[in-house]
């Protein structure tokens, strides 16, 4: 018994020394539908300078380590956006940028656009703004920085937990679509 507490102690404390370096370099897969494609970019050069927090883009899923949806996401694009998820590995964070993933925004009674994110995948992060400017994309970085150093930062661990409850709600709103493959 004190033999599996001092190894669960130790366990931890590399969790933690893993998560002290993880939140400084972030690679991030962004599924640039809405306002993201036109508020990353100045975030990204000299200005506001992303690189200086060891964040950069990534170009595949399986080296990514955030998931940013950056405005409206289709339901016809949900099941891509599910598999890219998917096929990411773990610890792994979802962010969901701008009014539309979080509320639907302008959107929020349209038959094709899905109008809350976090019923599909674990949403770490939600920046809000119609478009979110850059201040508010570094200030949202930076508590998801401070999340994954406390260890609260866990969207992928409640993912798996409830992945019934993630993949019904999938299922219901994949289904009242034609079925693209
Ligand atoms: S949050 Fe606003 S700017 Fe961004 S995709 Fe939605 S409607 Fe467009």
């Amino acid at each position: 018994m004190i033999l599996s507490s001092t190894k669960e102690l130790k366990d931890k404390g590399f969790e933690q020394i893993l998560d002290f370096f993880r939140k400084k370099s972030l690679w991030m897969l962004h599924y640039c539908t809405g306002c993201g494609a036109v508020e990353l970019p100045p975030t990204m050069t000299s200005r506001w300078d992303m690189e200086r927090f060891g964040m950069g883009p990534m170009a595949t899923p399986r080296q990514a380590d955030l998931l940013l949806i950056t405005g409206y996401l289709s339901v016809k694009s949900l099941k891509r956006v599910i598999y890219t998820y998917e096929q990411m590995q773990e610890p792994k964070w979802v962010i969901a940028f701008g009014s539309c993933p979080i509320n639907g925004g302008i959107y929020y009674d349209s038959y094709s656009v899905i109008n809350r994110l976090a019923l599909y995948l674990p949403v770490d992060l939600s920046i809000e703004g119609c478009m979110p400017r850059p201040e508010a994309i570094i200030d949202g970085f930076t508590k998801l920085m401070k999340a994954i150093e406390k260890g609260e930062a866990v969207g992928y661990k409640k993912y798996k937990e409830n992945y019934e409850w993630y993949k019904k709600n999938q299922r219901e709103v994949l289904e009242r679509t034609t079925p693209v493959l």
